[in-house]
Parts: C-alpha cells; structure tokens; sequence
C-alpha cells in the first residue's frame, strides 16, 4: 500500500478545507495535505456562480468561484499539497491516519499528526421525505440542477415548481429564470422563510416568483416525464389540509428540502455526534471527541454563509497544527453549551476552561422566527455576554461571543427571549 506521512491530513477541499489547511500552514505546520475526492479543489462553491460570498470575510461581494480561487492561491503560496481525486474511505482517529483510494496510486494510508474533517454535506433527496405519485423523470435537487446549468450547461426543464425556500431553492428560482425556464411557484412547509432574506428579495421578489408559505407538494403526476405535482396547503403540524389541493402543471420539480452533513466516515471513527446537527460535537478548537481529529465546515453543522466557515475552519486548521506540534491546551475542565429558549443547537457545544481568555464565538440557529429580542449567554446565572436582536430567522445563523474566563463551573445556556 501507498504511504504518505504529513503532520496534518485534511479531508475535503472545499472552503472549509481549504481555510484549514491554509490556518494550519500559517501556524507553523510542516507538511499539509488535502486529501480531495473531486479532480479540482473548491468544493461547493464551484458550481456557486451566483454573487453572495465574502461580504464578512473580505467585506467585497465575490462569486462562489473567486472566493474559492482566493483560499487555492493562498494555499498554494503557502505550500499546501493536495491529493486530488482521492476518496477517503476510513478515519482512524487512533492511529491519525486516513486510507483513501487514489485514482494512481489505489489504496493509499495518509499518517498525520492531526486530521481535519472537512466533508460538506448532501441534499436530501425525494426518498428521503416520501413524496407520493409515480416515479417519472424530471426530478431534481436544487444542487444537482445547479451543478447540471453552470457546470455542464444543461438545463433540466421549462416549467417548474421548486419545493423549499432555503437558499438553494431561491438561487436556483433566479439561476432557472435567467435560463429562459418558467419557476410557477416556490413552496415552502414551514410558515415562514428557510434561507436568508436577502435571497427572497433578491432571487424571488425581484423576478416576480411567488413563494407559497404554509404549503407542500402531495403527489407529483406524469409517466415518461413530470407532467405536474399538486400542491395543498398546511395545517400547524404540516399536515395538508383536505380541499386546499390545486394542480400545477410543469415539467420538472426541483427539490431544496435540506442538507445532510457526510459524517459516514465521523461515525464510523466512533466520534461523538450530535443529534441535532448531525455533526461531530467539538469545543471552541473544533476538536472532537476523538483526540488528534478536528472538524469544521457544513460536515460539523450546515452553514448559510462561507465567511462563517471560514472563520470556524481557520480555527480547526490552526489548532491541528498546535496539536500535532503538542502545543494544544490540554482539556482541563469543560463546560457544555446548551440551547437554551428558542435555540435550537450551538456550535461549538463544549468550551474548554482554563485555556486561556481568548474569546469563543458561539454560532447558534433560533427555532422560530421573533422580533425584538435578546440573546444572551448565561452560566450559572451570570450573564455572559449579551445583545439585541431586531429580529431572528431560522434561517439565519447567530453568533455571540463569550470569554472563557468568565465561566463559572457548570453549563453554559444560550437564549433567545423576549426583553422584558
Ligand atoms: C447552492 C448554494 C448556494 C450558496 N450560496 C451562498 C452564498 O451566496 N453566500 C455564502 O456565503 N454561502 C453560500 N453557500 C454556503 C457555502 O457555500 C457553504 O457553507 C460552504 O461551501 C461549505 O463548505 P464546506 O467546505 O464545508 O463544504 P463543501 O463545499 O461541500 O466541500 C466539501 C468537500 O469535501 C469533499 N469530500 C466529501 N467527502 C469526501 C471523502 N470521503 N473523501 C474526499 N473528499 C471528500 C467534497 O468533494 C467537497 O469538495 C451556498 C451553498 C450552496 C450549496
């Protein structure tokens, strides 16, 4: 077998790898390796040729490919190697190595002082949520119509109804209608919007694409080919409500019903997940349960906006390559973070204390949409650190940021309520 020796192995070459590596090049690492199963580095973001990234990271508007063309040259400049065309089949986060079949050298072992997990996500599927009818063609996901149109310059249909309002959905509404195709409706479950509002305004609202709230798909319709889905109305436990169906006719239905982190590999290593998430559960160095294995991007938990992955993916690059140098703090005590009202998880979900004051960012999604509120962190009653919300959305990822030093033995609860 193959051998290759490297102080820290990355796994997946998209943003989060990428930033990883580059992090942990920039903290003094020798060897650095990204080990990518795709033939180019870039990950997601390749097919993204839509505007939206780097308004955070690099206060510029950028497409999906420049900003991963950024983090390439950077890696580069630094001298970052990259193992294309490798899938990773197994993690031994005892041993901190990775075996990976190679499209040259077949089966190959990557030994390294630290391991980055960096996998992204998969959309969930028509399998996967159970649509009723028959089974024809023309059913898509959002990504892989996405990945099909700016890839591959193919487009998938003329008419069609997009199920999902994430962000997905609502780029692919736009991307379909600059394609010369009719998007009839987006249609959305839930009561309100998935992705960020600045994609309602910008990919629907502006091209006149309606989004039916408080709605699904029952039953999609057509033999060879989609000849249309019916939709029906929602009632408070999503469950259609009888009398609200109303046939759309079109030919392609396009799905942007969530993501799924690719945590195979995590789980078969034996790592702590979270239920929630479907991630690794990590501390505020994005080390996971496993010594020596560390986890950022969508595979920890799915993320709106790159500039938040790497930032976070800045932060496991660097502290693999203080691990593998032996120069991580040691976990003394660990508080947990636990969601509090109105949060649904938190990333990271354990802060290491004693390990110095550098302030952790907790990143947080809310479970219902509210106006006018407070988040807060608080520790055994004392508050932490606080702030204003105008508003939060589900869609949207939150972040506030806390001092470890401050924490009093026990848990930390992340809140969203109501000011008083
Ligand atoms: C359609 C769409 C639109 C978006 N629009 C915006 C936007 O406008 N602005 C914004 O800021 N963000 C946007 N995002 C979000 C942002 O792109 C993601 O949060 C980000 O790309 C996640 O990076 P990642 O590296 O974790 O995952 P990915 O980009 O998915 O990269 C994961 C990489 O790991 C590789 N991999 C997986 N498993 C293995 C394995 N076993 N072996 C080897 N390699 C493996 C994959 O091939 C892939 O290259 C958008 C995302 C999507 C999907």
């Amino acid at each position: 077998m193959y051998e290759i020796a490297c102080d820290v192995a990355v796994v997946g070459g998209g943003p989060a790898g990428l930033a990883a590596a580059v992090a942990a090049k920039k903290e003094g690492a020798g060897e650095v390796l990204i080990i990518e199963r795709d033939s180019a580095l870039g990950g997601i973001l390749q097919q993204c040729i839509h505007p939206g990234f780097g308004l955070t990271y690099y206060n510029e508007e950028l497409t999906g490919p420049e900003y991963a063309g950024r983090f390439e040259e950077e890696a580069e400049k630094e001298g970052v190697k990259a193992l294309l065309n490798s899938m990773v089949l197994e993690v031994d986060a005892q041993r901190s190595q990775v075996l990976c079949v190679n499209a040259q050298y077949g089966m190959t072992t990557v030994k390294a002082g630290a391991v980055v997990l960096a996998m992204g996500c998969r959309e969930r599927t028509r399998a996967n949520i159970m649509i009723p009818g028959t089974r024809p063609a023309g059913v898509y996901t959002a990504g892989t119509a996405q990945r099909l149109i700016n890839r591959q310059n193919e487009i998938v249909g003329r008419t069609m109804v997009i199920l999902g309002s994430g962000d997905i959905g609502m780029i692919m509404a736009r991307r379909m209608t600059l394609e010369g195709a009719k998007v009839v409706a987006v249609v959305e479950i839930m009561d309100y919007l998935a992705g960020l509002t600045r994609n309602k305004v910008q990919c629907l609202d502006d091209f006149g694409i309606p989004l039916k709230l408080s709605h699904t798909v029952t039953r999609i319709q057509g033999n060879e080919r989609v000849e249309g889905v019916w939709i029906a109305a929602v009632d408070g436990q999503k469950v259609p409500i009888p009398g609200t169906e109303e046939y759309i006719p079109c030919d392609t239905l396009l799905l942007s019903v969530g993501l799924i982190p690719e945590n195979e590999l995590t789980r078969a290593a034996k790592i702590e997940m979270s239920p929630v998430t479907n991630g690794p559960e990590v501390n505020q160095f994005m080390e996971t349960s496993a010594p020596a294995v560390f986890a950022c991007g969508n595979v920890v938990h799915v993320n709106d906006l790159v500039d938040n992955v790497t930032v976070e993916s800045m932060k496991a690059g660097a502290s693999a390559a203080r691990y593998a140098a032996g120069n991580l703090p040691a976990a003394g005590s660990t508080a947990s973070v636990k969601a509090g009202e109105n949060v649904r998880y938190t990333c990271p979900q354990r802060i290491v204390t004693g390990a110095g004051d550098e302030k952790v960012t907790l990143y947080f999604r809310v479970l219902q949409p509210e106006k006018d509120v407070v988040i807060r962190a608080v520790s055994k009653g004392h508050v932490l650190a606080k702030r204003k919300a105008v508003r939060v959305n589900p869609g949207e990822m939150e972040h506030l940021a806390v001092n470890p030093a401050e924490i009093a033995d026990g848990d930390i609860t992340v809140e969203v309520v109501k000011e008083a």
